[in-house]
C-alpha cells in the first residue's frame, strides 16, 4: 500500500480534520516517521481531489466526493471542531465571473466559514 492511500485511509477514519502532526502521530507505529513523507502524501491527495486543505486550521479532511470545477464550501464549527463540505454551482459561477472580470487566476479556492453547526448553536 503507497504512502498516500495509507494516509487516505487514516482520514477516512477520522471525523475531522488531522494536522500534519497528528498525521504523523498515527503512522508513527507503522514506521512512517518524516515529516516529508506525510506532506508528500498528502499533496499527492490534494491533487487528486481526494482530500482538501483546510488553510484556516492547517489540516486536511476527505473530500465528499468527486465534483471537479464545483468550489467547496466548508462550515467548521468551533465548539465542536465538526466540519461539513458543501457543494454550491451557483457560487462557484460567481466566483468565475468575477475571476474573469478582473482577470483573477485563482487557484483551487475553497471557502472556509467558521461558526458554530445546528447541534452547537
Ligand atoms: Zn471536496
Ligand atoms: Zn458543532
Amino acid at each position: 500500500m503507497s504512502n498516500a492511500s495509507i494516509v487516505l485511509d487514516l482520514l477516512k477514519k477520522k471525523d475531522k480534520p488531522l494536522t500534519a502532526y497528528e498525521i504523523l502521530e498515527e503512522l508513527t507505529p507503522i514506521g512512517i516517521t518524516a515529516p516529508t513523507t506525510i506532506y508528500r502524501a498528502l499533496d499527492k491527495l490534494v491533487s487528486k481531489g481526494l482530500i482538501h486543505k483546510i488553510g484556516s486550521l492547517n489540516a486536511w479532511t476527505v473530500c465528499c466526493g468527486p465534483h471537479k470545477n464545483i468550489i467547496p464550501i466548508f462550515e467548521i464549527c468551533k465548539t465542536c471542531g465538526n466540519v461539513t463540505e458543501h457543494l454550491d454551482k451557483n457560487l462557484t459561477k460567481n466566483i468565475n465571473i468575477l475571476s474573469r472580470r478582473t482577470g483573477f487566476m485563482a487557484d483551487d479556492p475553497i471557502f472556509e466559514i467558521h461558526g458554530q453547526c445546528q447541534q452547537c448553536n
